[in-house]
């Protein structure tokens, strides 16, 4: 018999979700994303020259969860991807706990990848994984996760995205958060909508608008407690190839008024992605946005896969000699990135690939 009561998750349930969530966001902290697939992490070590391999993969992430101490007062949470989630360091340690021991809060990608939506204009997408998500999200947890993250993708053009897209992305990014939080993890609600082509900021703006709103819609449809979720969105942007240039400070408001508009105050934290911005770009806009002087309920944050590892791998170089050097990267950009999310970076010397584009055209994950 339906009660009338739309909350189904006991107290304590609710709590654990809440503590989670605000664990992740607490201030000057954000998460590390290290979830990429084996085909995505293959790109990365191709553009050094490093073969992708088991015991090149496992290297490379070794790296990155046996950094200094120090990292761990700016990374609060690393998202995982299912084979590096199983893993162990040399030392026979499962990465997890690994990531546990210096409490660092483990998170695991569910979703299996982005599918096409036949017949719309500009190869739209949806993103599958639904099918067993209640039996993987169970082992995860009771395997040490506490959160998890799916991305949906949106694209921008004259026509897109359709009505159907974002229906289609709203509703299975709700029907993934219940999944999740029924199984005790913080579902990261991720609707990207990617900076490919030549639109406005304003454009952006408005497209991210009505991909949140919608995004919300579903997850209120749905009964997702938002007060144990994350949101994963783009920062708005102009379009990668669009001939004007704005500031951070253009970004910020832009940013900040998209969200004032669409996300519920009740949302702990937003962790941005950094979607193709160079490692600087991404660390002055983040700082711009929470500089920016207007209402703010949330954390706002950083969940960074490239703007987090491009000095990291260039460092590195796939050698075991300079297993420092890329930890020292690691360092410097958790710092400022962690020093943006309160406002207080000051820029660095974009050593390395820190001016670099990160852009990739129709990017997977
Ligand atoms: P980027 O920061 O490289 O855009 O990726 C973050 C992420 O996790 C996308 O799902």
């Amino acid at each position: 018999m339906p009660t009338g009561v739309a909350q189904y998750l006991t107290p304590e349930m609710q709590e654990e979700l809440r503590g989670i969530a605000n664990a992740i966001v607490r201030p000057g902290h954000g998460i590390l994303a290290a979830d990429e697939s084996t085909g995505t992490i293959g790109k990365r070590l191709a553009s050094i020259n490093c073969e992708n391999t088991d015991a090149n993969r496992r290297a490379y992430r070794q790296l990155l969860f046996t950094a200094p101490k120090d990292v761990t007062s700016y990374i609060s949470g690393v998202i995982l991807y299912d084979e590096t989630f199983w893993q162990e360091a040399e030392n026979g340690t499962r990465f997890v706990d690994l990531l546990k021991n210096q409490g660092i809060i483990p998170g695991i990608k569910v979703d299996k990848g982005v599918v096409a939506l036949p017949g719309t204009f500009n190869n739209e997408s949806t993103t599958q994984g639904l099918d067993d998500l209640n039996a993987r999200c169970a082992k995860y947890k009771a395997n040490g996760a506490q959160f998890a993250k799916w991305r949906c993708v949106l694209k921008i053009s004259d026509l897109t995205p359709s009505p159907l897209a974002i229906l289609e992305n709203a509703n299975v990014l709700a029907r993934y958060a219940v999944c999740c939080q029924q199984n005790g993890l913080v579902p990261i609600v991720e609707p990207e909508v990617l900076p490919d082509g030549d639109h406005s900021l304003e454009r952006a703006q408005y497209v991210t608008e009505k991909v949140l709103a919608a995004t919300y819609k579903a997850l209120n449809d749905h009964h997702v407690f938002l007060e144990g979720t994350l949101l994963k969105p783009n920062m708005v942007t102009a379009g990668q190839s669009c001939p004007t240039k704005y500031t951070p400070e253009q970004v910020a408001k832009a940013t900040v008024t998209a969200l004032n508009r669409t996300v519920p105050a009740a949302v702990p934290g937003i962790t941005f992605l950094s979607g193709g911005q160079s490692e600087t770009d991404a660390s002055l806009n983040l700082n711009a946005i929470n500089q920016y002087e207007g209402k703010k309920p949330w954390a706002l944050t950083f969940s960074f896969g490239r703007a987090l590892q491009a000095s990291v791998l260039q460092a590195w170089g796939g050698k075991a000699e300079n297993i420092a050097k890329g930890q020292a990267a690691l360092l410097q950009r958790s710092k400022a990135n962690g020093e943006a999310a309160v406002g207080k970076y000051v820029g660095d010397k974009g050593e390395g690939a820190a001016q670099q584009s990160l852009f990739v055209k129709d990017h997977v994950y």
